[in-house]
C-alpha cells in the first residue's frame, strides 16, 4: 500500500516549551501507526533537534523543517542550508508552501533547486502546490497545479522523482476553514496523479503519496482521507491541539 501521511505544520507557533508539551500530549496517546502509516511534525528550526530526539523513541514519527534556502551555502544572513539540516539528522523538508511562495516570492524554479538540493542531502521534499481563489473561481486550477509540478519537478529522474511526497494546497482552503469537499480533493489528487502518470508512467505515478492540506480538522479527516487518491493531509491550525493531532493520525488509511 501508497504510504499514508499526517503532517504537521506547526508555521510560526508555539514557544520551544509549549511544543515539547505538545508532543509529550501526542506521544502519551500512544497512537501507534502501521508500516505503511507516517506521522511528520515540521516545525520552527530551534526546535528540530528537540524534536527529533521526541521521535526518535516513536515507529514511523519523524521531523521535518518547514523550509531549506535553495543555495548550498554563502553570504546568506539569517537562512538555514539543506547541509546544516542534514548534519542534524532532519530527513524531510517542506518545499514550497503557499506561504512562502507568497511572501518571500519562491518561484517554481527556486523551488526546482530546492527539490534538488533535499535529495542530494538525503531529505525528502514535501512539496507544496496548490491554486490561489482567483484560478479555482476561473476553473483552470488544473493547469495552474500541473504548471508547478512541471516546472518544480519533472526535471528529475523517475529513480528521483518516487523520493518526493507531494501535498496538494488550495490556497483559498489553507487557514480560513473553508475545505475543499472531499469531491473536489479526490478530483485534483486524480489529476495530479494522471499528470505524473503522463510523465513517468502509472507504476511510479502510484506509488507517490499525495497529502491533501487546507483545514484539514479532526472532524473531516477521516472523509478526506477515506478517498482513493488522498493520502494523508499536511496540517496547520490542528495540528496545534494534541487531541485534534491524534485524531488525524488515526484517520490515515
Ligand atoms: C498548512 O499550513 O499547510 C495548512 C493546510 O494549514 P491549515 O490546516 O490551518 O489550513
Amino acid at each position: 500500500m501508497r504510504k499514508q501521511i499526517a503532517a504537521a505544520n506547526w508555521k510560526m507557533n508555539l514557544t520551544y516549551q509549549e511544543g515539547e508539551k505538545l508532543l509529550d500530549d501526542i506521544f502519551d496517546a500512544g497512537t501507534s501507526l502501521a508500516p505503511h502509516q507516517h506521522a511528520i511534525f515540521a516545525v520552527p528550526y530551534p526546535y528540530l533537534i528537540m524534536t527529533r530526539s521526541e521521535v526518535a523513541e516513536e515507529f514511523n514519527y519523524h521531523v521535518a523543517a518547514q523550509n531549506c534556502h535553495h543555495k548550498k551555502s554563502g553570504a546568506y544572513t539569517g537562512e538555514v542550508s539543506v547541509d546544516m539540516l542534514q548534519s542534524i539528522g532532519v530527513h524531510y523538508c517542506i518545499v514550497g508552501h503557499s506561504e512562502r511562495r507568497e511572501y518571500n516570492a519562491e518561484t517554481n524554479a527556486m523551488l526546482a533547486d530546492k527539490v534538488n538540493l533535499c535529495q542530494e542531502n538525503g531529505i525528502t521534499p514535501i512539496f507544496c502546490c496548490g491554486e490561489p481563489l482567483d484560478i479555482r473561481e476561473a476553473g483552470t486550477q488544473n493547469e495552474f497545479v500541473a504548471a508547478q509540478l512541471r516546472e518544480s519537478l519533472f526535471h528529475l529522474p523517475a529513480a528521483r522523482i518516487k523520493g518526493i511526497i507531494i501535498a496538494y494546497e488550495p490556497i483559498w482552503a489553507i487557514g480560513t476553514g473553508r475545505t475543499a469537499s472531499t469531491a473536489q480533493a479526490q478530483e485534483m489528487h486524480h489529476f495530479l496523479r494522471s499528470v505524473i502518470a503522463d510523465h513517468y508512467g502509472k507504476d511510479i505515478a502510484d506509488e507517490i503519496p499525495i497529502l491533501y492540506g487546507g483545514s484539514v480538522k479532526a472532524n473531516n479527516a477521516e472523509e478526506l482521507f477515506s478517498s482513493p487518491d488522498v493520502d494523508g493531509g499536511l496540517v496547520g491550525g490542528a495540528s496545534l491541539v494534541a487531541a485534534d493531532f491524534t485524531a488525524i493520525i488515526s484517520a490515515l488509511k
